[in-house]
């Protein structure tokens, strides 16, 4: 006898505590676990959920929930890890969107298929990765990337996105701007290298290495490098509620640049890529701006690292929002930086 399809289970009034690392304890209106991309499909095509708006969820990681959630909140849990191709130097691995990307990373780190190391420990899901293009020291998804498949939610066909279509930039891609809310990602493909070729000269990977008497680094050296270095400067969203950087660091036409280097004489600044725009750390001038360690209520900024701005317990959402209004007033009103979040407040 044929096995009944089970669909997967709507629940009302669901509280967001447990999905989201800031730890904002909101209520979503509809939540729905989605394990295979064909349950979204049918549910949809159901037509009962028509009427409200849907949100994909991967680990919460990258929002601020400032009001309860009126929508149909999708938590994408599409599992899968699968080689496509390989030849001599590269391999072309998938994981689905709801794969943990540390998991990934490790992954590949236990295969010795290089290229992802330096993102090891970056909390959320390989499907949510290409949203803002995620990046550590040094690197980035784009730099591996090969393609993703996306539910196209007008037509509930699956398009490819090869990296061009992504147009990826620093913490950008197609899907923040004209493809915001019109996809879900369902997987994605990255090209990752066999031979090793470690980016150590990044932060504090190289002195990390170094420390321990590691001259010709393994990728799994440098992975256990940014592990080190990330739980020291990073609050733990399992200890303190927190969504990593809070903001962008700005970056700045040549000519704006000089007045703040001539003003401040010690400002750290970096050349932009292919342009004479420099770009500033954000946490550098947060916390030059006396912002370092604030706290207001459970709202607060991080006391180690001025970019993150955290949950001490029960702040709401609105009051880490109203924070970082005044922070980013502040920053314009002192160095004429306007400072962009990089967090998708809701
Ligand atoms: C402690 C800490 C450190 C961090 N460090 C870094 C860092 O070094 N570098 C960095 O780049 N980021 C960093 N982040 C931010 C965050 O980890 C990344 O942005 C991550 O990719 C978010 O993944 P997520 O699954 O949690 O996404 P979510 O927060 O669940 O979602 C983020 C956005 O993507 C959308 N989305 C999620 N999944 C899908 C899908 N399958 N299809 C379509 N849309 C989807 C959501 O609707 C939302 O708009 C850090 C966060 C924390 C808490």
């Amino acid at each position: 006898m044929p096995i009944a399809k089970s669909a997967p289970c709507v629940r009302e009034h669901v509280s967001m505590l447990a999905f989201n690392t800031f730890g904002i304890d909101v209520s979503a209106r509809y939540f729905v676990e989605i394990n295979h991309l064909q349950e979204y499909i049918d549910l949809v095509q159901e037509g009962k959920y028509a009427h409200i708006k849907h949100l994909f969820l991967g680990g919460g990681s990258n929002l601020l929930l400032t009001q309860d959630v009126d929508a149909l909140v999708v938590k994408v849990q599409i599992m899968g890890i699968e080689v496509l191709d390989e030849d001599a130097e590269h391999i072309w691995v998938k994981a689905g969107a709801g794969v943990l990307w540390h998991d990934f990373v490790c992954y590949a780190v236990d295969h010795q298929w290089a290229g992802i190391e330096n993102m090891s420990l970056i909390p959320g899901t390989v499907g949510a990765a290409p949203m803002q293009n995620i990046g550590a020291y040094g690197v980035e998804i784009k730099d591996t990337f090969d393609h993703l498949d996306a539910l196209n939610l007008s037509t509930l066909q699956v398009e490819r996105f090869d990296a061009a279509r992504c147009t990826f930039g620093y913490r950008e891609s197609y899907f923040k701007h004209a493809g915001k809310g019109k996809y879900l990602i369902s997987s994605v493909c990255f090209r990752l290298n066999k031979q090793a070729s470690p980016q150590t000269s990044y932060g504090a990977i190289q002195s990390v290495l170094s420390d321990k008497g590691i001259i010709t680094p393994s990728i799994r050296d440098v992975a256990n490098a940014v592990i080190e270095i990330r739980q020291s400067k990073l609050p733990d969203p399992k200890e303190i509620g927190n969504s990593g950087s809070f903001f962008k660091n700005p970056t700045i036409s040549a000519e704006d640049a000089k007045r703040l280097i001539v003003e401040y004489p010690g400002i750290p600044h970096y050349p932009v890529e292919g342009s004479s725009d420099i770009k500033f750390p954000a946490g550098w001038l947060i916390e030059q701006a006396g912002w370092k360690g604030y706290r207001s209520g459970d709202a607060g900024v991080h006391a180690k690292q001025a970019l993150v701005l955290v949950n001490y317990g029960h702040a709401q959402g609105s009051e880490i929002k109203t924070l970082s209004e005044q922070i980013k007033k502040s920053i314009l009103d002192k160095f004429g930086v306007n400072l962009e979040t990089e967090v998708n407040i809701l």
